[in-house]
């Protein structure tokens, strides 16, 4: 990371690197322009240490002293039966220097999944609701309202996510794509709860003048591509090909 990260920035590219912070973060990471690290917390510390051993709780405090850095938790059904879960997560980090800001996923099932961390509809109501209250309690909560109303209305499929269209996934390899999101295999869109995707939805919401939305742009923009191109969608190269890479 440390020799790819400046290859990216030269090119003027903006960088969002998410870690779990297990080992320190390199000192000048706290004041590189175009560069947001994003620390990936499970939950408030019993819950994380237990899942992320040996990126605990104690090591990512040490590792990321004199940082800069966005706190990233994914709201699980166990955290919506706690009463105040999300709040006692705000209340430990939120104070702290290091921290800029603080974002909440919700957590993403493939199709036919039944995984106890599974939201129902009511506690993907109420999280949105937590979050919508607490936003205003704790300004480093730095996520749009529109965007957390997102959450209730994913999109229902890839096809109508411009997260997954605008997007292309590669694993550690730098060759594997990974389709048809970040997530792979078949996500369940229905149920989905990626930022990404619940902020990008909110912009093609919006209504230029009140009138035009975003969207209608976005799709009829993709249409003319692919009519151009001769494509019925855009071919999916079996090897990524990224020229920022090389
Ligand atoms: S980001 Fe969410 S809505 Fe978009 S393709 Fe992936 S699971 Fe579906």
């Amino acid at each position: 990371m440390e020799a790819l990260i400046p290859l990216i920035l030269d090119k003027g590219v903006h960088i969002q690197l998410v870690t779990s912070a297990f080992r320190p973060l390199p000192e000048a990471w706290a004041s590189v322009p175009g560069l947001n690290v994003v620390v990936s917390i499970d939950g408030l510390q019993p819950e994380h240490d237990e899942r992320r051993k040996p990126a605990t709780y104690d090591r990512i405090l040490t590792n990321i002293q004199g940082q800069n850095v966005t706190i990233h938790c994914t709201i699980t059904s166990q955290m919506m039966r706690s009463d105040g879960y999300l709040e006692r997560f705000l209340q430990f980090w939120t104070p702290r220097n290091e921290i800029k800001r603080v974002w909440f996923s919700i957590f993403t099932p493939q199709r036919g999944d039944s995984m106890e961390e599974i939201l129902s509809p009511a506690e993907r109501k109420k999280a949105v609701a937590d979050m919508l209250s607490l936003r205003e309690r704790y300004p480093k909560l730095d996520m749009h309202p529109k965007m957390i109303a997102e959450y209730l209305t994913p999109p229902d499929s890839p096809e109508s996510c411009v997260f997954s269209m605008t997007t292309k996934t590669i694993s550690a390899d730098l060759t594997t794509l990974i389709t048809p999101c970040q997530f792979g295999g078949d996500p369940d869109c229905g149920s989905c709860g990626c930022i990404a995707s619940a902020g990008l939805k909110a912009i093609a919401d919006h209504k230029l003048g009140g009138l035009v939305p975003i969207n209608a742009i976005f799709k009829a923009s993709i249409a003319i591509g692919r009519m151009v191109s001769g494509e019925e969608r855009v071919p999916a190269p079996q090897k990524a090909n990224f020229p920022i890479l090389r």
